[in-house]
């Protein structure tokens, strides 16, 4: 048997190997006994698995007297949504987000919509492995009702809010190829895009769980993608991820933008309009940075990890944040990562520039990012340490973060190394401002680490 990968993002493992039905039921009687009462909103995206994972959730929920609300196969945002719409006590999400098909997991939130916090996890995991389950008798147990409403009512609020430009995307009618990988994207982005007078070509977006591309929506994954924004002289295109919290970009000629410039995109869409701080995790590139900072935003770095970036987006009273990956944070409407709000803030920002997304994206700086990863040996920790002597010969002068592995900023740009937290594994990533000092560089980093 596969092991269960645990951290603050959920609890993942292979289907019916690591993670079985039993399993799902007991971590639904635990989050319910931590949540102690309440209303509890339960979706899945579109893994065969989840049909299976779902009602096993749902059954330790209700046996520890927990009412459940089913909202059925939705993006991991609505689920967050929903929570606080209906103000209940907490949601789960049931999704491993970017993994493969063979892959599943189930995500935690608050009474806000939001991750749960370490803290919040830490008791999760306890009341999990040490079985104390607050099970009602028989009388006591949870209701249960379903409600299949949420993705129309999520593409609503998204059309909603102040800082979609409506009338200005209308105007330009875009034509976009949208890939849903076949998940919980697709009745969402389509429908959001076609009520914002988008002419939508739906690519992979049957909605039933089978992922014909590798699922992460990185540049060579979204292959399919870019020849069809050619065939189709579409204006852009637009890839998610399985539970469509994150969002790619192909432009017009048919060329992928790079993720991380989904949150570029974003944050200039956002702080045209509004002032106030921006939240990125360690690992986000440096365009994003550029971009707030010239629209006079201040920069705050969190760990990486949606609840870390979510918690410093409190604390700063930031108005835009999220990670390079193209998890689009608008804390306005609601704390997570959503694929909705970054393609109708991106939309907007096009719009307002009056121009095409290939010029658009050539107005930003040009990083070049390489990453890289690796198996984890030995002791990590005090390789990290010695690596802090190899960096300065490297590089000269850095300032060095340690809040997340290691991050190290220097002139020329700057390099992070962390261990994962989903996988027995370390990251590299290096960026500069040159393609081949990214690629020398990355080379010689990821040599002293094999
Ligand atoms: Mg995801």
């Amino acid at each position: 048997m596969t092991k269960l990968v645990k951290s603050t993002s959920g609890v993942r493992g292979i289907v019916f190997d690591g993670l079985h039905p039993a399993m799902a039921t007991r971590y639904g009687a635990a989050f319910g006994t931590l949540l102690k009462s309440g209303r509890v909103v339960v979706g899945r995206d579109s893994r065969p698995s989840g049909e299976v994972l779902m009602p096993s959730v749902i059954a330790g929920l209700r046996s520890v007297g927990i009412e459940v609300i089913e909202i059925g196969i939705v993006p991991t945002p609505t689920v967050e949504i929903a929570v606080q719409k209906l103000r209940a006590a907490g949601g789960i999400c049931i999704t491993a987000s970017h993994n493969p098909a063979q892959w599943n997991a189930l995500k935690f939130f608050n009474n806000r919509g939001e991750f749960i916090t370490p803290t919040q996890y830490r008791k999760l995991d306890n009341i999990f492995e040490k079985q104390k389950f607050a099970y009602k008798p028989h009388a006591g147990m949870g209701e249960i009702s379903t409600q299949d409403n949420w993705v129309e009512e999520h593409v609503r609020q998204t059309l909603a809010l102040k800082v979609v430009k409506r009338a200005a995307v209308k105007r330009r009618r875009f034509k976009v190829v949208v890939d849903a990988v076949n998940g919980a994207g697709s009745l969402a982005l389509p429908l959001l895009l076609r009520k914002l007078g988008v002419s939508v070509v739906e690519l992979n977006c049957r909605g039933d769980g089978d992922f014909v591309r590798e699922p992460e929506p990185v540049a060579g994954n979204i292959t399919g993608l870019a020849r069809a924004v050619k065939k189709h002289r579409a204006d852009l295109g637009m890839a998610c991820d399985p539970d469509a919290d994150r969002l790619a970009l192909v432009d017009e000629k048919g060329r992928p933008a790079g993720e991380e410039l989904t949150l570029a995109l974003a944050a200039a869409a956002v702080l045209s309009s509004r002032r106030g701080p921006t939240v990125i995790n360690l690992s986000t590139s440096k365009v994003t940075v550029d971009t707030a900072r010239s629209c006079g935003s201040k920069v705050y770095y969190s760990k990486v990890g949606e609840a870390n970036v979510v918690q410093m987006m409190r604390r700063k009273k930031a108005v835009i944040g999220g990670e390079g990956n193209g998890g689009v944070i608008y804390p306005a409407f609601h704390a997570g990562r959503d694929a909705l709000v970054a393609a109708a803030l991106v939309l907007s920002h096009l719009a307002g520039e009056k121009t095409t997304l290939s010029k658009l994206v050539s107005t930003f700086p040009a990083y070049y990012t390489v990453k890289t990863k690796g198996r984890l040996r030995g002791n990590f920790t005090s390789r990290l340490k010695s690596f802090e002597k190899e960096i300065r010969r490297l590089v000269g002068k850095t300032r060095v973060d340690r809040r997340d592995g290691l991050r190290f900023d220097f002139d020329q740009g700057w390099v992070q190394i962390r261990a994962s937290n989903t996988e027995p594994i370390y990251r590299v990533i290096v960026e500069t401002r040159s393609r081949t000092f990214s690629q020398r560089l990355s080379v010689k980093v990821t040599k002293f680490f094999s």
